[in-house]
């Protein structure tokens, strides 16, 4: 799936595709909604710039779209992965992506859920770091798999929060005109849900 066929939030609202949430944290704001996409889709599959993947410490593959990615990506990615020595829990490492149609894999380290107040400030980290790597690395277009979700058990709903929040802060912050897309690319439908809830 190219970029240009992953419609943003201001399409999907003009095309009824998405309805604004009821009762949204954020205010709307047309020029984020031109940057920002929501899609259910698997994430090996965009021809993005860069895709964030839901990885462990070891950084060595895993269960989940980390599994996914190995795959799909070929033994190359294992290979430099191996050279990166791991990556600590809310922080994210950039590799090359091998077989996959993106050109860089951001592998980020979201918390396994231990209660909002612990792992909150790790996975907002992921973020914010994932989106540093992508400017540092002249990607311009990121999809973020739903960090911490998945086996780490991350509630859906406040982890879509977390996403949106730090996604926002950081288009609107000095390094944001440097990112043009970011796609919350998500895949089972408790994730689709908690995006289609909170995004404004
Ligand atoms: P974590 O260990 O961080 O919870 P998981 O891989 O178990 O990571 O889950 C992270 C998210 O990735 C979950 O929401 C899961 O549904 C989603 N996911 C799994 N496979 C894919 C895929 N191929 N493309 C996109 N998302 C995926």
């Amino acid at each position: 799936m190219s970029l240009s066929e992953i419609p943003t939030l201001s399409v999907l609202y003009r095309t009824k595709a998405l309805k604004a949430a009821a009762s949204s944290a954020y205010n709307p704001n047309h020029t984020l909604n031109q940057k920002v996409s929501h899609i259910r889709h698997d994430i090996t599959k965009l021809h993005v710039d860069a895709i964030v993947n839901a990885a462990n410490t070891s950084l060595l593959g895993g269960g989940g779209v980390d599994g996914a990615i190995h795959r799909a990506a070929g033994n190359g990615l294992y290979k430099e992965c191996r050279k990166l020595d791991g990556c600590s829990t809310g922080s994210a490492k950039l590799t090359g992506a091998y077989n996959l149609p993106c050109k860089k894999v951001i592998h980020a380290v979201g918390p396994v859920y231990h209660g909002h107040e612990r792992s909150e400030p790790l996975l907002r980290s992921c973020y914010r770091k994932s989106l540093d790597l992508a400017v540092k690395n002249g990607c311009k277009s990121v999809a973020f798999s739903a960090l911490s979700t998945g086996v780490y058990g991350y509630p859906s709903p406040d982890a879509a929060d977390i996403a949106i929040s730090e996604v926002r802060s950081f288009l609107i912050g000095s390094d944001g005109e440097k990112i043009e897309r970011v796609v919350f690319c998500s895949f089972e439908m408790k994730d689709v849900e908690a995006y289609t809830e909170t995004l404004p």
